[in-house]
């Protein structure tokens, strides 16, 4: 078996340097790090080690890069 595609490229990690406008991100009001997505009617929030949570609105999250304490009063149009 040939070896020549030993030199695959690595996963390309999607930074979030383009914003996808899907208009259902919640971004911190400060530095833009994503906070959590909107669904259904609630905010999805991942946090590290794989903990996700759905909260209702109002929605309160401190983001992970700057500290703010970012609230979301509803789904964003
Ligand atoms: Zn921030």
């Amino acid at each position: 078996m040939p070896s020549q595609i030993s030199h695959l490229p690595a996963v390309r990690r999607t930074l979030d340097r383009t914003p996808r406008r899907s208009g259902n991100d919640w971004r911190c009001c400060r530095c833009g790090a994503l906070l959590g997505i909107h669904r259904d009617g609630l905010m999805h929030v991942s946090f590290a080690r794989g903990h996700e949570y759905l909260f209702s609105f109002p929605a309160t999250a401190t983001c992970r890069r700057c500290g703010t304490l970012n609230q979301a009063t509803g789904a964003a149009r």
